[in-house]
């Protein structure tokens, strides 16, 4: 026995010990970190429209089928026979084409944030297990949304040929009933026609413009101006007058009325429900800018809205030594502000339920092939826009507009609506976007809210505020 061995052993048994250490701790960091990849990020990372992986999972499942919510299939999966092929179908071709949106070419709209649960299986046990051995594929989870198909296909024939939007939704719950994009496109082709549309960028046909079309929110703006006069003035608001020519100058800047139509004499509820121009850009002029965008980023302006699909942010700005002239554009819906349709919608929501919209959403559920529930995804919640006082008041002069005003067309014994109406001038010439938000009840039914922007049509009050007919009798008369 060699007297160094001793040394050399006891300093390779430390060796050894400290080797075992940090493979059980290399071991255990790996535990530890599949766990929680499993648990929190495989989701996202498979979810992930750039992620390669997901074709693998496709080698094993058919993808699930995607429904309305009263079961219409709005999208599912077939295997070629010949070639094996799986083919996608969208049986409506494009009346759902932004919201149920493509799983390919980065994918789009339901198809691209529920792709995990498209992609993965919970149909019977035994049948899985069979097809470990034959290797069939099993079908994937279905998705159910809260789309209402009376809703979208009226929504749908109401916008017509313009360009733009119409966002539905249950105001109670913040259940997306409708949600309609123009140009559209369909979604059976979407392999062949991807490259020309996505490069397209004066139509932005691939563009959701419910969530993601930035627009000046014209007149529909003045219930926010309408709150910070009021703030400001709490005891004589009432007292408000002026007198309408059609037209208003300061700071070298004219602002028009609609075809300078001359609106005479009026108070506040007047000139909400008018829709003068000039009487708020008057008044306007009056207003604490600061105070006002507080109104405005309380209403979810400058945030992200949230919801199940990409959404972009609405935009306010006010400085508080911005010009006349830009004070005066402001406060009718022009100059820089930009609002999403659904933004909007969530403001007239806001105001039927005391200040609180609700949490919009449009994924519902998960269920396996066979429609055996197996998890909700639905999001309910509520966001606080404006006090209950505000929304009290607002909804008295919303209700004025469609009794007296220019929203006359929803006037009807069958529901009660409320709304404004916008007519925001996009060019010099003086076209304009038609705008229209508001909601409607009528007892026994859940009430509904409502954004419709038609891009180019003209008046709010004569396009949008029809269209917005046309919806709330398909749901109140059906
Ligand atoms: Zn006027």
């Amino acid at each position: 026995m060699k007297f160094w061995k001793f040394p050399k052993k006891k300093y390779q048994q430390k060796e050894l010990s400290v080797l075992t250490i940090l493979f059980a701790a290399a071991f255990l960091a790996l535990i530890v970190y599949l766990v929680v990849f499993l648990a929190f990020e495989s989701e996202s990372f498979i979810n992930n429209p750039y992620n390669k992986r997901i074709d693998a999972l496709s080698e094993k499942t058919i993808r699930g089928s995607i429904y309305a919510n009263d079961g219409t299939v709005l999208a599912y999966s077939t295997n070629d026979e010949v070639t094996n092929e799986e083919h996608r179908i969208y049986p409506y071709a494009n009346l759902y084409a932004h919201v149920v949106g493509f799983p390919v070419n980065g994918k789009m709209g339901v198809e691209s944030v529920t792709n995990f649960e498209l992609l993965h299986s919970h149909s019977n046990v035994g049948e899985r297990l069979k097809h470990a051995f034959t290797g069939e594929k099993n079908i994937g989870d279905g998705i159910v949304t809260t789309l209402d198909p009376t809703v979208q296909d009226a929504a749908y024939q109401a916008l017509g040929n313009y360009r733009g939007a119409i966002v539905v939704l249950e105001v109670s719950t913040g259940r997306i009933l409708g949600m309609v994009s123009k140009p559209d496109f369909d979604p059976n082709y979407i392999s062949e026609t991807f490259s020309i549309l996505a490069e397209d960028n004066e139509s932005a046909t691939l563009l959701n413009r419910a969530t993601q079309g930035r627009y000046a929110p014209g007149s529909t703006f003045k219930l926010l101006t309408t709150l910070e006069y009021i703030h400001e003035n709490p005891k004589d608001y009432e007292d408000y007058r002026y007198t309408c020519t059609g037209k208003f100058r300061s700071d070298g800047k004219e602002i028009h009325c609609f075809h300078n139509k001359a609106h005479g004499d009026e108070d506040l509820v007047d000139s909400f429900t008018n829709s003068c121009n000039t009487s708020f850009a008057s008044l306007g002029l009056t207003l604490d800018t600061k105070e006002l965008t507080q109104i405005c980023n309380k209403a979810l302006f400058n945030q992200k809205v949230p919801f199940d699909l990409p959404t972009e942010k609405s935009y306010f700005t006010l400085a508080s030594d911005a010009s006349d002239a830009e004070i005066m554009e402001t406060v009718i819906g022009q100059g820089k502000t930009l609002a999403t349709p659904l933004q909007m919608t969530l403001i007239t929501a806001a105001v039927d339920r005391s200040g609180k919209a609700p949490r919009p959403y449009v994924i519902d559920r998960v269920v396996n092939d066979e429609g055996r529930f197996v998890k909700s995804l639905a999001t309910e919640g509520t966001i606080s826009v404006m006090s209950a006082e505000d929304a009290s008041l607002l909804k008295a002069y919303m209700r004025d507009v469609v009794t007296d005003g220019t929203g006359r067309a929803l006037n009807t014994d069958a529901y009660t609506a409320y709304g404004k109406t916008g007519t925001a001038e996009y060019n010099a010439a003086g076209d304009s976007h038609a705008w229209f938000i508001g909601f409607a009840n009528q007892p026994g039914k859940e009430d509904i809210a409502i954004a419709v922007i038609m891009e180019g049509a003209g008046s709010g009050s004569s396009f949008a505020a029809p269209a917005a007919k046309t919806v709330f009798d398909s749901y109140y008369l059906k």
